[in-house]
């Protein structure tokens, strides 16, 4: 059928379903139906069918299919996406193509501290293969449990380690991945040194299923942790935490983990609406940090962790802070920390901006921002925290829970706006570290330079020149010049 035959979904269907081997398609609506919402529920999508395959050969099969035809493709890992990249749109001519059944760990190679998994392995299955063979792989998000490795190289994602051991592209050495006419490009080498060319594991990591879907990844691994020391720090502004990290940097060196950042407020939110938690401090204070040292040999990491905190305290950039004396108490302030965002979800709706800006401008960036906030959202409640020792915080406002929609719709672009622009004028990212997806689409337009865009652009319609790959994330649709698949 050519692109502009006949888009009758029935005949379509049919047809896909004789091209693939059985099982492949899931015809069950129940178990659909999760899968065609965003994890923030942002989003209703429809599809055309939703593909479930086995292999990378079922994948390949897949993609030709809809090359052939123009069918939009979705890729959808674990759902747990905050930008809507993997919800197809309301047409109901997309296809989705979910990877959770591919998840076998191919290989580990303890030796060259690496492992090869498939795509539809969770992030804490990666984990666990990693501390099978004594080795380490650093990833760490609060939706290991069900996010997949492939969501995570597809959306290069950050979260509690990056200061350390950088983010999911700093991780991969390799990747497979099938292209929008289905062919395979399997560059799964794990090696350290290869200077061959364009990085194209660089490229494929972070292009959010627009450019190819992920099949396999060979990752970096880390020897195991055999020392953590952790520590909740109440401090007296963002400049003095800032502060804080360079002293905690020049004592401790490389053994800084994490260094994230908590507004009373967001604390507050995870002691109200999360069951189990305790204020670690005596007293209330403005602000928290909350820091990991780590190492990979025995050492006394807590000694040098108190040793810097206490020069902290004399020199006026703490004002307390409680160590973790065991591994019960390290793990309830990191849960602490984990339950922010599950606790701003139950207390009610809320605006989420996910930002980076030079660690020395975030004291300069959140006072503008707050001051911003206070004077034009009264109604809204600050809650900015987040992965400081990156520069980036999650600038979130919540709601009380009886905001009519109607009201956060019309105030969000505004608001949005007014932080992003002061983001820009810090030097700094709208999109720190959860993508571009459907939702970010015009704030890409907006503050990418003009040739940062066009060389996007030129990229997609190189690799995907019929625009089948995710049609309408990242870039808009259509934007690079061709047709629009899938109901577009
Ligand atoms: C509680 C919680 C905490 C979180 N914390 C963090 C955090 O600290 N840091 C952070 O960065 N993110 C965080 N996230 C967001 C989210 O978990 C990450 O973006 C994650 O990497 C998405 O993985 P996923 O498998 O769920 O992908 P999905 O949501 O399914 O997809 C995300 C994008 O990747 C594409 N995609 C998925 N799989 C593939 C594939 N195999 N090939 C090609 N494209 C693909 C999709 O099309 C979509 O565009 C958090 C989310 C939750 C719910």
């Amino acid at each position: 059928m050519s692109a502009s035959g006949a888009r009758d979904g029935a005949s379509l269907l049919e047809s896909l379903r004789a091209a693939m081997p059985p099982g492949v398609l899931l015809e069950d609506e129940a178990a659909a139906a999760p899968l065609l919402a965003d994890h923030r529920h942002l989003y209703q999508g429809r599809a055309l069918a939703i593909a479930l395959p086995r292999s990378t050969a079922e994948v390949a099969t897949l993609l030709a299919w809809c090359n052939e035809r123009r069918i939009g493709v979705v890729p959808q890992g674990g759902n747990t996406g905050y930008c809507g990249g993997a919800t197809p749109d309301e047409s109901g001519m997309q296809l989705l193509v979910g990877l959770q059944r591919m998840r076998q760990v191919r290989a580990v190679d303890a030796a060259n501290f690496s492992l090869t998994v498939e795509a539809g392995c969770t992030l804490a299955e990666v984990q666990q293969a990693a501390v099978a063979a004594d080795r380490f792989f650093p990833l760490e998000l609060g939706s290991a449990g069900s996010c997949q490795i492939g969501g995570n190289l597809a959306t290069n994602a950050g979260g509690l380690n990056v200061l350390r051991f950088g983010m999911a592209r700093a991780l991969t050495l390799g990747v497979e991945a099938v292209l929008a006419d289905g062919s395979v490009c399997s560059h799964l080498r794990a090696l350290r040194k290869d200077n061959t060319g364009y990085d194209l594991v660089s490229l494929l990591v972070g292009s959010e299923g627009t450019l190819g879907i992920i099949t396999a990844a060979t990752l970096r691994l880390w020897p195991r942790l055999r020392a953590t020391a952790t520590a909740f720090v109440a401090v007296p502004d963002v400049a003095a935490a800032v502060a804080l990290l360079a002293r905690l940097r020049v004592a401790a060196g490389e053994r800084v983990n994490s260094f994230e950042l908590l507004p009373r407020s967001a604390l507050e939110l995870a002691l109200r609406h999360i069951e189990g938690l305790a204020d670690p401090l005596a007293a209330a204070h403005g602000w928290y940090v909350l820091c990991e040292l780590s190492s990979f040999t025995e050492e006394p990491l807590a000694d040098l962790l108190g040793q810097a905190l206490g020069d902290a305290l004399a020199a006026g950039l703490a004002t307390d802070a409680a160590l973790a004396a065991n591994e019960r108490q390290r793990a309830q302030l990191w849960r602490l920390r984990e339950n922010v965002p599950e606790a701003q979800r139950r207390a009610g709706p809320s605006l989420k901006h996910d930002i980076s800006v030079p660690i020395a401008a975030l004291p300069g960036f959140v006072a503008e921002a707050s001051a911003w906030v206070r004077a034009h959202v009264p109604a809204g409640m600050l809650v900015a925290y987040g992965h400081a020792g990156d520069g980036n915080l999650h600038f979130n406002i919540s709601f009380p829970q009886e905001t009519a929609a109607g009201q956060l719709a019309r105030e969000e672009p505004v608001i949005r706006r007014a932080i992003h622009d002061l983001v820009a004028a810090h030097g700094g990212s709208f999109s720190a570290e959860h993508g571009i997806g459907r939702l970010k689409v015009g704030e890409l337009e907006r503050y990418a330079p003009p040739g940062t865009l066009a060389m996007m652009r030129a990229i997609k319609n190189a690799l995907d020149p019929h625009g089948i790959m995710n049609p309408g994330k990242v870039l808009a649709a259509g934007g690079q010049g061709g047709e629009t698949p899938g109901g577009h």
